[in-house]
């Protein structure tokens, strides 16, 4: 832990969209995405989101900061202001503060432009910078990323993927932000590219101050870059904890198992896989009592009827929580 001071609170935030059913004459009926999350983000700390495909974590995210489905209940509170009410023009002013990264950084880059006249727009819109004082704060954003000064000609095509996400990282970063969600930012990277773009990130942290949350659903790259992270499930974060306390002493028996199918080098590769029964249960269909029920391997009768609370453990000095009836 870096830093004490709360940057972000989230409180008992929802998530939900209405969807018709198919032939269209039913009447459209709620999913719950995002499911009554809480959680706290400090600031100088990277704070990791993991969970399988379809748990929420990507539209929790951009809630956040207004992409997608709006929140119906629950607050979000940035640097001590409630933010989940205020106007959209209120909330631009924000956005400066509050920035993206995305998985697929070649889909948020205009392909009929060039990276300086993509950062240069940028630069302009928010009143940051113009003409010869843009040109070089562009080349400044551009060697931070790790990129030539002569790129800021070339088009999105004309990059790879890795290049591009450097090119993603200058643009969220033109605008000087405190605070950067990043959605699943090296998945769609080779594995040495990965580790490219993770160091860079750490590295822009430590010299520029930022914040992250860093949402991904592979726990190796979860663990080397976090300090706290937050295992979510069908629309609810089941535990949180420091990292190293989360992977040496995992509490919830889904993270459990998500840890268990990690491949351990210093078992030449094989520990024991905990294997979970049938698949994530779609947000139409959450399971009474425990979400995570019907598949858990340590279900009790009671886990159907009773909602578990998200509770501070006692016997630990990390700030480890969970929300499971095995601990209450
Ligand atoms: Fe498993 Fe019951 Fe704990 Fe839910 S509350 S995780 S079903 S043991």
């Amino acid at each position: 832990m870096k830093d004490q001071v709360r940057l972000l609170s989230v409180n008992d935030l929802r998530v939900h969209f209405s969807q018709q059913k198919s032939g269209g004459l039913a009447k459209p009926f709620l999913v719950h995405v995002v499911n009554g999350v809480s959680f706290d983000v400090f600031q100088g700390e990277t704070l990791g989101l993991v969970g399988e495909s379809g748990c929420g974590k990507t539209t929790l995210g951009r809630a956040l900061i207004r992409l997608g489905p709006s929140v119906v209940s629950g607050t979000i509170v940035y640097e001590g202001r409630e933010i989940t009410s205020i106007g959209n023009r209120e909330f631009r002013s924000l956005r400066k503060e509050i920035q993206m990264i995305f998985q697929d950084p070649f889909g948020s880059l205009n392909p009929r432009m060039t990276v300086g006249q993509m950062l240069g727009e940028v630069l302009l819109v928010h009143g940051i910078a113009r003409g010869e004082a843009a040109r070089k704060r562009i080349e400044e954003l551009l060697d931070v990323v790790g990129l030539n000064k002569e790129y800021a000609n070339r088009y999105p095509h004309e990059f790879s993927g890795g290049q591009r996400q450097r090119l993603g990282i200058a643009r969220a970063l033109a605008v000087n932000p405190k605070f950067i969600i990043c959605d699943e930012p090296v998945s769609a990277l080779d594995v040495s590219i990965q580790s490219q773009i993770i160091n860079l990130l750490k590295d822009l942290q430590r010299n520029l101050g930022l914040t992250y949350l860093f949402i991904a659903h592979d726990l190796s790259v979860v663990e080397y870059i976090s300090d706290r992270v937050a295992v979510m499930y069908l629309g609810k974060i089941v535990e949180i904890a420091d990292s190293a306390e989360l992977y040496a002493n995992p509490k919830h028996p889904y993270t459990r198992a998500l840890l268990s199918a990690i491949p351990n080098p210093e078992f030449g590769g094989k520990k024991e896989r905990i294997l979970l029964n049938g698949d994530l249960p779609g947000p139409m269909n959450i399971p009474s009592g425990c979400g995570f029920h019907p598949r858990c391997p340590s279900a009790m009768a009671e886990c159907s009827q009773r909602a578990p609370k998200f509770q501070e453990l006692t016997d630990t000095t990390n700030r480890h929580q969970v929300s499971c009836l095995l601990y209450e």
